[in-house]
């Protein structure tokens, strides 16, 4: 006895997961609802993720570049910054996308709903419209991809100068100092941006390391180019308090004894998952700490109700996202699918770029793997140079005796794009031989992937 609207499957969340997974259902013949409580589609990434930071970060590299041009006899001045105008092309490049979405759901007969979803049964949802109406659905499979949300930190006083990573994106000003909390990789995005707006940054990262897990020849590249940047970049340093007066927010941090006074404090101290607050008990599905376990079918314990994304587990990846959607909606349409990426990329879209894949020398060590490593640096590249490059660094690691690549590192412009060819030859199970050989055009930065590979056969790299 179902009562409410019925569908094949409910997708709960509209951020790059649900969507995918929205639109690969419907592909599939199926009757599709999309749930979600935002005004727009698109979720964290498009709306304020993702597409906002590299619309910000773009701005950025090229305000850099241009004064980095005076050193070759052409100078463009003090950039004169209109905060106006730059949300207003920030909103322009979100709007274009979540517009967009919104289209590809019209044409494939999605029906979206906005509003919050519950689930009250196994196979059964509510969903509280905006104007307070309660809309009950029924569903024969549900995929789930309610996303994360940024973690406030217990010690930072309510304030409006206290901002997390939607709130820094809204461009609220252009703050004397700046104190941006986690040096991960939207600190480290936000603090690119911050400061090329001509905010002094400091950054404060409670780890040993810059962006944990990156290997540290790499952050030592990008922490020299970074070092006129921003004032301070303080690693295994906690912040101990915070107070709001009138001046400012006055922050002392460990191993200081006296505070700091920031204009705006921005916290990128990590997310936590959404998984509380949708009454997945009610539905039978177990949730801890907010994430939601799932197989290599995505399905949770409850084997008609799958999860993906963010919610699901890290890395938090809009890519890892969108292909675990893919393969929650094929299984939900009774196809034989699977989740077995054998690596994630990560990026930090920062100035310069830093890109990983796969297995890192830190991890190998760690874990005492034995690898070759070839590094190829960019002072051997023609076209680094030529960019103004030539600090970059390609790393590739390779399983020892078979030399199949088994990890890589960039740092440099552009590392995100480049780092896609190894992703594909560690998916493809390539070898140096196959890298190396295979012929890249030049003069790129791409080339120095196929030059890291011939470095590992021992060959000599004879391109400038
Ligand atoms: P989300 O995008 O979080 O979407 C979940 C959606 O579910 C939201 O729209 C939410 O409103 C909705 N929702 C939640 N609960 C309910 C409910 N009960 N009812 C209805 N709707 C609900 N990743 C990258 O890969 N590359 C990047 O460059 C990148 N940059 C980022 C920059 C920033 C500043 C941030 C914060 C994140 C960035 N990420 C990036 C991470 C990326 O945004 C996430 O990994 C991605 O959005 C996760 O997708 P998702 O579908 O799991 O969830």
């Amino acid at each position: 006895e179902r009562s409410g609207i019925d569908c094949d499957v409910l997708v709960i969340g509209a951020g790059p997961g649900g969507y995918s997974a929205a639109f690969r259902a419907a592909d599939l013949g199926q009757r599709v609802i999309l749930v979600e409580r935002n005004a727009t589609l698109g979720g964290v990434c498009l709306n304020v993720g993702c597409i906002p930071s590299k619309a910000l970060l773009h701005v950025a590299a090229v305000t850099e570049e241009a004064q980095r041009l005076a050193a070759h006899g052409v100078s463009f001045g003090a950039p004169a910054i209109d905060l106006e105008k730059l949300r207003t092309f920030k909103a322009g490049t979100v709007r274009r996308l979540t517009d967009g979405l919104t289209q590809m759901a019209r044409q494939r007969k999605v029906t979206v709903i906005r509003g919050t979803a519950r689930f009250t049964g196994p196979k059964t949802a509510a969903v509280a419209l905006h104007d307070g109406v309660t809309r009950d659905l029924a569903f024969t499979r549900a995929i789930v991809a309610a996303g994360s949300s940024p973690v406030a930190l217990p010690m930072l006083p309510e304030d409006p100068r206290i901002v997390n990573s939607t709130g820094a994106l809204e461009l609220p000003c252009v703050p004397g100092r700046l104190l941006v909390i986690g040096g991960g990789i939207i600190g480290l995005e936000m603090a690119t941006v911050y400061s090329a707006l001509g905010a002094r940054v400091d950054v404060v990262e409670r780890l040993p390391n810059l962006l944990e897990g990156v290997d540290r020849d790499l952050v030592a590249i990008w922490t020299k180019r970074n070092a006129h940047r921003f004032e301070r970049l303080l690693t295994g340093t906690e912040v101990t308090s915070a107070m709001a007066d009138p001046k400012g927010i006055a922050v002392t941090l460990s191993g200081e004894a006296q505070a700091t006074t920031y204009d705006l404090v921005l916290q990128a101290a990590g997310r936590r998952p959404n998984g509380a607050a949708l009454g997945l008990e009610a539905a039978g599905v177990s949730v801890e700490n907010g994430f939601v376990s799932v197989d290599a079918q995505m399905r949770t314990n409850v084997p008609h109700i799958f999860a993906i994304g963010d919610l699901v587990g890290q890395p938090m990846l809009a890519h890892k996202a969108v292909h675990q959607g893919h393969v929650a909606a094929e299984v939900a349409a009774g196809h034989r699918a699977g989740f077995d990426a054998a690596v994630i990329p990560s990026v930090a879209y920062t100035d310069p770029e830093i890109a990983w894949v796969g297995l890192t020398e830190t991890a190998a060590k760690a874990a005492g793997r034995v690898v070759e490593v070839a590094r190829f640096p960019w002072a051997a590249s023609g076209r680094a140079i030529a960019n103004g490059a030539d600090y970059g660094l390609t790393k590739l690691l390779f399983e020892a005796g078979t030399k199949r690549v088994v990890g890589g590192a960039i740092v440099g412009p552009s590392a995100g794009d480049l780092i896609g060819e190894v992703a594909l030859a560690i998916e493809m199970g390539a070898d140096a031989t196959d890298i190396g050989r295979t012929i890249h055009p030049h003069p790129t930065l791409g080339e120095t992937v196929g030059l890291a590979a011939e470095a590992a056969l021992g060959l000599c790299t004879d391109l400038p």
